[in-house]
């Protein structure tokens, strides 16, 4: 069927409603997907921030730790330092030869009761004898001279304390850290060596006392390495060296404290470690918190608001998916709507017989067609064709093959319209008309002919014509509508007046309204 001009079909055709539904549709989808992703990198963005937090406060945690551990270590020896130095001066001024024993005793009893740490003070004469100490009997032949500190100091002019590793004491027992120092005669030479030992348990309970979990670490090491106290504590611990732990190795050698992330040497726990070195001694503390301890509370908050997050995602889901949906039947419905709606238009608008469009066909675009020919200038040309004698066809073939012949009239002007916007219709009974835009008279001429032309050779028998077959007849009425008045009626009109002419003149013919030139086949 020749179609007619798209821009007045979009009028007749377009689909009210469902392109807001589409949009409303992609609106509620977008809305939703922003909606969610909100949620998600909201979520996120507070877990990342936990997670920061976490390891900030466990930072705090572990460097405070570390301060007071290193201040702790620092006042116990200092402590033990400057009575060691003080009875130095006392034993080196008077000299070995003339010692009152009982009063030096005395005297270190009483510094042993003030300074808790300390588990005894001793001094050893130059061969290692012990001399005099805080304790009421000096077990009978004790020697002390195979003591590394004692080796150290007899072969060391070095005048401060010395640091010793963790030793088991030979008169209590007690693992014991020893500060030594050496004592010279007036003339230089090595006099013997004073000796503060501290308890090892001093530290135990001391670090035992900070609230971590049991995975936390609290170290007291010596520059080199070597552990002194370690919490949690164990025996085998003491003595073991750290010296090629990450800390030691990567970290010491370039601050003397810092914070790092490292695997515990001791029992392979990832801990975040603060360590310090101490000012006055060459010792070094480390507190560490696993990395677990850090992670888990965050973790279980995860856990929960990870849920939570879901079961709102789920939910949002379920009810953007029940929205869609129904935004989706609308929109099927609409769809379904407009086709049901446009099928019956087309059916309203076409011929059922011929297939062809009707008469309310070429009302509907007759109109148009005459603005657009005004806009552009062109002519327009309307051809009303109606076949000769057909009621004698009837009569004489009857009805049903006169519905053929129509049929077949209608194909071979759908034959002749070569233009897209050229549209044939049957006006009524086996009258038909067609609308030619941009059309002349010679033009609308030769799609005459054309229609004629192919109407003889197909030769359809009519007995009862005088020519033996069936042909038509047409009058030809064209418009300017930029330079005349033409209307759909008066064209209408002119082309009836020129197919009654060309009965007149005897059919098979057409004439052309206004000039009335009749070319008979
Ligand atoms: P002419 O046009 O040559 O003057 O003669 P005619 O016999 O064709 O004239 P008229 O218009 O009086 O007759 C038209 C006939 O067309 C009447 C009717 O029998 C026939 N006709 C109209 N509509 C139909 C139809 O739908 N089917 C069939 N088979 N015949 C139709
Ligand atoms: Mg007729
Ligand atoms: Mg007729």
């Amino acid at each position: 069927m020749s179609a007619a001009n798209n821009q007045d079909d979009d009028g007749l055709f377009g689909v009210p409603g469902e392109g807001r539904a589409v949009a409303l549709f992609r609106l509620v989808l977008t809305f939703m997907a922003v909606v969610m992703m909100t949620f998600v990198l909201i979520e996120g963005w507070r877990i990342w921030r936990d997670y920061r937090h976490a390891f900030t406060n466990a930072e705090n945690m572990v460097s405070n730790l570390a301060r007071a551990t290193a201040q702790h270590a620092e006042d116990a020896i200092r402590q033990v330092d400057a009575i060691t130095a003080a009875l130095a001066e006392r034993l080196e001024g008077d000299g070995f030869s003339h010692l009152d024993r009982p009063r030096l005793h005395a005297l270190l009893a009483q510094q042993k009761a003030i300074i808790p740490q300390l588990q005894g003070l001793f001094v050893y004469g130059a061969d290692g004898s012990w001399i005099v100490t805080d304790q009421a009997a000096i077990p009978p032949k004790a020697n002390n001279g195979d003591r590394d500190y004692f080796v150290f100091h007899r072969t060391h002019t070095d005048r401060n304390v010395r640091i010793g590793s963790v030793v088991r004491s030979r008169s209590s027992g007690d693992l014991i850290i020893p500060i030594s120092r050496r004592l010279d005669n007036p003339d230089g030479s090595f006099a013997g060596v004073l000796l503060g030992t501290i308890k090892v348990d001093w530290f135990v309970r001391y670090y035992g006392d900070f609230r971590i979990d049991e995975r936390g670490a609290l170290v007291l090491a010596k520059r080199d390495g070597t552990i002194l106290v370690r919490r949690p504590f164990v025996d085998q611990v003491v003595g073991r060296s750290l010296a090629k732990s990450e800390i030691f190795r990567d970290h010491l050698p370039y601050a003397s404290e810092g914070l790092a992330e490292a695997v515990a040497v001791v029992d392979g726990t990832p801990r975040l470690y603060a360590y310090r070195a101490l000012t006055s001694y060459p010792l070094v503390v480390e507190a560490g918190l696993s990395r677990e301890s850090i992670i888990a509370p965050w973790r279980h908050d995860v856990f929960k608001s990870v849920a939570v997050l879901l079961l709102l995602l789920v939910g949002l889901g379920a009810f953007g998916w029940v929205v869609l949906r129904q935004l989706r039947e609308r929109i099927a419905i609409e769809r379904a709507l407009h086709q049901a709606h446009q099928t019956l238009r087309s059916l309203a608008l076409t011929d059922s017989l011929t297939g062809l469009g009707n008469r309310r066909r070429l009302d509907a675009v007759f109109e148009a067609e005459i603005r657009r020919a005004r806009r552009h200038g062109y002519a327009l040309a309307l051809v009303m064709l109606d076949l000769d004698y057909f009621k004698l066809y009837n009569d004489r073939y009857g009805h049903p093959a006169g519905d053929q012949c129509l049929r077949r009239f209608a194909e071979l002007l759908q034959q002749a319209l070569k233009r897209p916007a050229d549209l044939a219709v049957r006006y009524g009974g086996e009258e038909f008309t067609v609308l030619l835009p941009d059309t002349d008279v010679q033009g609308a001429e030769l799609v005459v002919e054309e229609i004629m032309q192919l109407l003889r050779r197909q030769v359809i028998e009519h007995a009862a014509s005088p020519l033996g077959r069936v042909s038509a007849s047409a009058g030809i009425a064209v418009g300017h509508p930029a330079l005349d008045a033409s209307t759909p009626e008066s064209l209408m009109a002119a082309a009836d007046r020129a197919l009654y002419q060309a009965k007149q003149q005897g059919r098979d013919g057409y004439t052309v309204a206004g000039n009335m030139a009749m070319s008979a086949g």
